[in-house]
Formats: C-alpha cells, sequence, structure tokens
C-alpha cells in the first residue's frame, strides 16, 4: 500500500466499495454476496477470531489444535520413510520438543534444516505419535530475523468467501478505517450519550477502531473469548436492536383491534372437558385462564406458550380454539411438517367431533381440487378450524375471519414466517390473536430478548401418572442384546422406535442406513412388523405409515429424524437411538420425548459408537440423569460454547453478527432499559438502530 494513497483519494464511507483500492467488478461481487455493498459495511465486518503472534508460546505450554508461534532449536532433521514420505524436524526449548512435519519439501530445505540453528514456526498443532506436530508450519530461522518481525497488534481473520482472501480483507478494512478517521459522515452514533456514560460504553468509533486492528497492550484472552469491552460494546448495539424490532413489532400489532372472544364458548368448553379421558393440570388450567383473559381484550392476544415435550400444550391450544369457533372467528393451526399436521388434524377432529367443529387439514400434498374446495371453506366466513403447515401462508389463502392463529413448534419458524401468517390474518384493520407454541425451554432472561413481542406462559407440570422416561447408555458393540430386548418388549405389546440419526448431512445416505437398518431389523427379529418412514417418502405414504404404527398394525418402526418433532404415540414405549453421540441435546430430548407419553414405563436407549469423545460422553450421562427439559436446556448451551449455539433452524432464534446470546447473557438487562429509555425518550434512533443491524427486513409498515 506504502504512502502513494493520499487522503483526498479516500471514498467517503456511503460510497459503494468498488471506489476502494484493489476492488474490480469480481472482488466487488464477492463482496457484495457477504453483504457487503458500501465502504461502511467493511466496518461491521468484524473479525471472528484473532491470531496472536505477538507473544511467542513456550514448547512445553502449546497446546493440540490451537495455532500459536513459537520458537526452539532443531535437535534433528530426518526423511521418514512410512505410508507417505516426509520431512520430520525436531525442536526444543528446555520447556519441550516439537515435530515439524512437511510432507512436501524439497533437498535443499531439508539440507538447510541443520541441528543447532533456531527456527522460529507458526503453525496449528496436532497431536502426533509421541509429542505435538505442526504440519506445513510456516517458520524462519530466527538469526535473520529481529524482534519485529512478531507482530504489534493481534492479527484479525474475517469471514471470508471463496476468493477473497483474509489479507485482501486486511488490506479493504485498513482502507475503511481509514476513510473513517477522515470523516465520520455516514457513521454516527445511534446510542444516546447518556446511555454510553452510564454503562460507561466504549462510543461507536473507538469500538470498531479497536476491534479490527487491537493495540499491542489490548487483553488478548478477552479478544479471543469474544468478550472485551469494545466488542461488548457492538454486540449490545446489535442485541439492542433486535431487541427493538419486537418491542416495535408488539407496539405495532397491538394498535391495532382485535376480535374480543367472550364467554359464549362455555357450554362447549364444558362438553369437550367432560369427553376427554383425562383432567387438566393445574398448569393447564392456569395458562388456559392466561390465554381467555388476554382474547377477551381487544387487544390481539401475543403470547408464548412454553412447555416441556409432552407437558399437553395441544389440548390448551384446542381449548382456546373452541372458545374463538364459538364466537363466530376461524382458527388456523400450524405446524412445522406434514406429519405433525396430520397428527394434530387427525387428534383435533375427533376431539371436536363431540361439539360439531369442522375441522381442515391444507397441507402441500393435496390435490388442486382438494384445496380449492378448502380455500373456499377459509374464504367464506364459515367458523372452521384449519390445520397446516407452510401451506396456510401462500399467496392463494385468504382467510374468511380469522380470530386466533397458533403455531406450534415455533423453534422451527422464524419471526419473518411469524409475521407472514399474521398478516395473512388480517382482516381490514383487525388483527387475529396469536398462540405461539414452543418446547425449546430457554432461561427467562434469554426468551425476554429473543420474544419481547410476546407475553410468556409456562406449563411448568407433567400430567399426572407420567413414568420419567428410563434412559441407558449402551454401546454399539452389545447391539445384539438391545435387538433381543426389542424382541421382549414387543412380545409384551410394547410398540418401539428405531431412530437413525444422520451419518452425514445428507439425506439419501440417511435413507440408504435406514434402509439398512430395517433390512437388518428384519432379518433378525422374524416375528415382527417393522416399517420405515423417511424424509423422501411420498405425503400419502408417510400418513399411511404412521397410521398402521397408531394402529398396532406394525410394531417396530424406524425413522430418520422426520419423527423428531410433535408425533404422539403413546402406546410406543422403548426408543432405540442409533449414533446418539452425533446429536446435541436439545435434539436427543425432543426425540425421547417421543416415548413415555401414556402411562406405562418407557425406555429409552442411546446406542453409541466407540470411541466417545468427551463432550459426547456427557451429553448423553447428561441425558441418562435428567428427565427434565430446562436443566437440558441449560446444559445443551453449556455444552455448545459460543459461536455454534443452535442455528436458525433448530431454535427459530435471529441469526446473529457479533453478538451471542450465551456469552452476552449479562448484557440483556441493560439491554432492555436501554430499549425503554430509547422508546421514550428518543425514538427517532429506533429505525437507523433497526436498519443498521437487522438483516430479515420486518415490514412494518405491514403489522
Ligand atoms: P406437547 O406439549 O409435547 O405438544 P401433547 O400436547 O402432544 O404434548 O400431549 C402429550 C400427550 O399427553 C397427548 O397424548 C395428550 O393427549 C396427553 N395429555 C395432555 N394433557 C394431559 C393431561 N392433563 N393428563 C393426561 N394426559 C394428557
Ligand atoms: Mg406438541
Amino acid at each position: 500500500m506504502g504512502g502513494a494513497m493520499g487522503h483526498n483519494q479516500l471514498p467517503s464511507l456511503a460510497a459503494p466499495v468498488k471506489a476502494l483500492n484493489g476492488v474490480g467488478p469480481r472482488i466487488g461481487n464477492r463482496l457484495n454476496h457477504l453483504g457487503i455493498h458500501q465502504v461502511r459495511d467493511l466496518l461491521f465486518h468484524l473479525p471472528y477470531r484473532y491470531i496472536d503472534r505477538t507473544r511467542l508460546v513456550p514448547l512445553g505450554s502449546l497446546m493440540p489444535g490451537n495455532s500459536a508461534l513459537c520458537q526452539g532449536t532443531v535437535e534433528l532433521t530426518q526423511v521418514l520413510y512410512g505410508k507417505r514420505r516426509s520431512l520430520l524436524c525436531r525442536i526444543s526449548d528446555g520447556t519441550g520438543s516439537l515435530i515439524l512435519r512437511f510432507f512436501h519439501f524439497s533437498k535443499a530445505q531439508q539440507a538447510n534444516l541443520k541441528p543447532g540453528m533456531t527456527l522460529r514456526c507458526w503453525g496449528q498443532l496436532r497431536k502426533g505419535n509421541n509429542s505435538l506436530e505442526m504440519i506445513h508450519p510456516e517458520y524462519l530461522r530466527v538469526d535473520k530475523v529481529d524482534d519485529a518481525n512478531i507482530e504489534q497488534t493481534l492479527t484479525p481473520v474475517y469471514p471470508s468467501t471463496q476468493g477473497i482472501s483474509q489479507f485482501k480483507l486486511r488490506d479493504l478494512t485498513g482502507q475503511a478505517l481509514a476513510a473513517l478517521s477522515r470523516g465520520k459522515a455516514g457513521l454516527n452514533e445511534l446510542l444516546p450519550g447518556g446511555i454510553l456514560k452510564q454503562f460507561a460504553l466504549f462510543d461507536l468509533t473507538s469500538a470498531i477502531r479497536f476491534v479490527h486492528r487491537p493495540p499491542p497492550d489490548a487483553d488478548v484472552d478477552s479478544l479471543i473469548k469474544g468478550n472485551h469491552p469494545a466488542q461488548q460494546r457492538l454486540a449490545f448495539e446489535e442485541l439492542l436492536a433486535h431487541h427493538l424490532s419486537l418491542r416495535l413489532v408488539r407496539k405495532q400489532v397491538q394498535a391495532h383491534e382485535s376480535f374480543s372472544i367472550g364467554g359464549p364458548g362455555n357450554n362447549h368448553i364444558n362438553e369437550f372437558l367432560g369427553n376427554l379421558p383425562f383432567e387438566l393440570t393445574n398448569a393447564q388450567k392456569k395458562v388456559l385462564s392466561e390465554i381467555r383473559r388476554d382474547m377477551s381484550n381487544s387487544m390481539p392476544m401475543l403470547r408464548l406458550l412454553q412447555g416441556d415435550v409432552g407437558s399437553g400444550k395441544t389440548v390448551v391450544a384446542a381449548i382456546a380454539a373452541i372458545q374463538v369457533i364459538s364466537s363466530g372467528y376461524q382458527v388456523a393451526l400450524m405446524a412445522p411438517t406434514e406429519i405433525l399436521a396430520d397428527q394434530h388434524y387427525f387428534n383435533i377432529k375427533q376431539w371436536f367431533s363431540c361439539c360439531d367443529i369442522p375441522v381442515l387439514l391444507l397441507v402441500g400434498k393435496q390435490s388442486k381440487s382438494e384445496k380449492d374446495e378448502i380455500l373456499k371453506s377459509l374464504n367464506s366466513s364459515q367458523p372452521v378450524v384449519v390445520v397446516g403447515t407452510h401451506a396456510l401462508f401462500q399467496e392463494q389463502v385468504a382467510f374468511g375471519n380469522v380470530g386466533l392463529i397458533i403455531i406450534d413448534e415455533q423453534h422451527r419458524f422464524g419471526v419473518d414466517q411469524r409475521l407472514a401468517l399474521l398478516e395473512k390474518g388480517m382482516e381490514k384493520t383487525r388483527h387475529p390473536h396469536q398462540l405461539i407454541m414452543t418446547a425449546t425451554p430457554i432461561p427467562r432472561t434469554l426468551a425476554m430478548t429473543l420474544f419481547a413481542d410476546l407475553d410468556i406462559s409456562v406449563i411448568d407440570e407433567l400430567p399426572a401418572g407420567r413414568q420419567p422416561v428410563k434412559t441407558t447408555v449402551i454401546s454399539n458393540e452389545k447391539r445384539d442384546e438391545v435387538i433381543s430386548r426389542i424382541n421382549t418388549a414387543c412380545q409384551q405389546g410394547r410398540q418401539v422406535y428405531w431412530v437413525c440419526t444422520l451419518i452425514e448431512n445428507s439425506d439419501t445416505l440417511q435413507l440408504q442406513a435406514a434402509e439398512d437398518i430395517q433390512k437388518q431389523l428384519t432379518e433378525q427379529l422374524t416375528g415382527l412388523n417393522i416399517g420405515l418412514i423417511h424424509g423422501r417418502m411420498k405425503s400419502v405414504e408417510k400418513e399411511t405409515m404412521m397410521n398402521n404404527f397408531k394402529s398396532g398394525l406394525i410394531d417396530l418402526l424406524v425413522a430418520t429424524t422426520v419423527i423428531e418433532v410433535g408425533v404422539d404415540v403413546a402406546n410406543a414405549s422403548l426408543m432405540i437411538i442409533e449414533n446418539a453421540e452425533r446429536l446435541g441435546l436439545s435434539q436427543l430430548h425432543q426425540l425421547r420425548g417421543r416415548v413415555g407419553r401414556g402411562s406405562k414405563a418407557s425406555d429409552c436407549v442411546l446406542l453409541y459408537q466407540t470411541p466417545l469423545s468427551e463432550n459426547a460422553r456427557t451429553r448423553l450421562n447428561k441425558m441418562r440423569e435428567t428427565n427434565d427439559g430446562f436443566e437440558i436446556a441449560k446444559s445443551d448451551l453449556e455444552l455448545r460454547g459460543p459461536g455454534e449455539i443452535l442455528g436458525k433452524r433448530q431454535t427459530g432464534m435471529p441469526e446473529l453478527r457479533i453478538a451471542n446470546f450465551v456469552r452476552d447473557a449479562q448484557l440483556i438487562p441493560r439491554v432492555q432499559q436501554t430499549a425503554d429509555i430509547i422508546l421514550e425518550n428518543h425514538p427517532g434512533q429506533v429505525s437507523k438502530l433497526l436498519s443498521r443491524w437487522l438483516n430479515t427486513k420486518i415490514d412494518f409498515g405491514k403489522v
């Protein structure tokens, strides 16, 4: 770069990135793919980690997995002829030793690594046979370098994409930082001065500068962990933007009128309750009264119903539905999979037959004429319950007057999908009530940020008589014992799931594994009826298979993780989960929730492949120790560690650029406090914060 670029050539922060040196159309396009359009966007493209080449690590304190800068004297250089020829060089420094290994090397290189000389190396460490190794490290002879070669700042590593090197990104962020120094136009401080002071926060510009180019005396450890005050300041602003967006959704939704759902449902509800084979739990009664109170208001209900797997959320939703139907309005219930939609349809239809409430199903698999008929009933104002999948918010769907929207297994949907369905339900100016159900138990403060637009009800009690699922952890080497256990169970009239988990992230491979296992089990368990269900099957085939399992025609159902959410077959009381070590705790808990739903004692066998990693062992033990969803969720958050917290598909959590819901949880109370202050005293800042931080554009005009 040199000094060639005078300050007057620096583009403004609002200029397109192609105004920077070294950005042609190709690089420009790639930057656009990273979400970088203007020069300013580079400033918010933050390093996701740092390389510390500012200090030498003694060889005795090197850790496998880390990258490190270190130095030592060559003791030995030799060529090894094993499976693959390699050049090996051992260095030591009195605290320990290290092997440098090269698979590609020249004669000259071999000759140059002479015993007695001192080398400085940089590379990633892995466990070798007898000591730690670096494969193809960068190295220099120390007699030829001075200490200036130990870098003065931490080296940032940026999220990147093919065709853009780290070197390029460092250069470009360098140019953007220079542009920032020249003038702040286009990068405004959006937090009120009082807040910065009260919480002792970095101002925006200093935080950005620090995070991109940490000075030599920076607290390296905290930067690498992501909890340095400069990073926290930016995380704070990002969390604030998300929180504000949800508060805004709430405010705008509740500025509308809703349908005031009154008392006339009581007869129907009593009739329904009289026909149920069980009593509601106190927790179910409590959340029902919260829901009914909300719905009697003319303001739209926005309520999240949290309850562990098997706590009985569906029946609560059904009772709310009866109340709405009795007042003459429609109800829409959306589920994330067809299997689950089918199941809800089936149950609710049966439940509602006593009170003459029509129940419809709308899913992708239906024929056009079937759909047309359903769309017609929805469009008329006939009070019906419609159960469906995403199909419910497709274009052709127009509701006549939907009074309540219920979303099951919220963790499979994002906020944007939730809002799309809501928009569907709008009738001129009135908004339907919303009930959102989830089995993902997250800590309360986190819930209050992630679901800041919702009131929260919790079912904190399981129906009486439930027997906790007894979980055992068994090595795959004892597979035959497990198989004979299945035989015994089925002889006793129990039904069994065998869950195949993904080997690779590939439908085809998963399917193949499931088919192989079905074949194998069919050979070993000759007296049993064995079915197979997987995601690639046609909808009708899936439906038939589930019905056959439900009615007891099938003893053993081999399944992929398609059965993960919601599936409810009370007679199934044994579940085998193969390769259980590959799954996260939340997913294991969801799967295990498919058994233990009746009054029979149930078992879950977690089959694992050896060797088990430390982390996997902890997960499996946790599953054996507890059935409590909250406790499992807590361990799950701890074990996953920052950076890989629950992908969006798993949780419906928004994608964050900088903040991390676990690592930064302690910021949340301050975020909420700040949101109050901004909404009250600086409402003009809200839209600026949202446009700076939010990827998913929420169309506030429409909600
Ligand atoms: P989830 O909260 O996981 O969605 P479900 O609504 O599927 O749970 O309920 C699990 C099972 O428990 C269902 O078979 C349901 O009929 C049954 N159930 C619900 N409430 C009760 C209750 N109060 N007593 C006994 N069984 C109940
Ligand atoms: Mg459910």
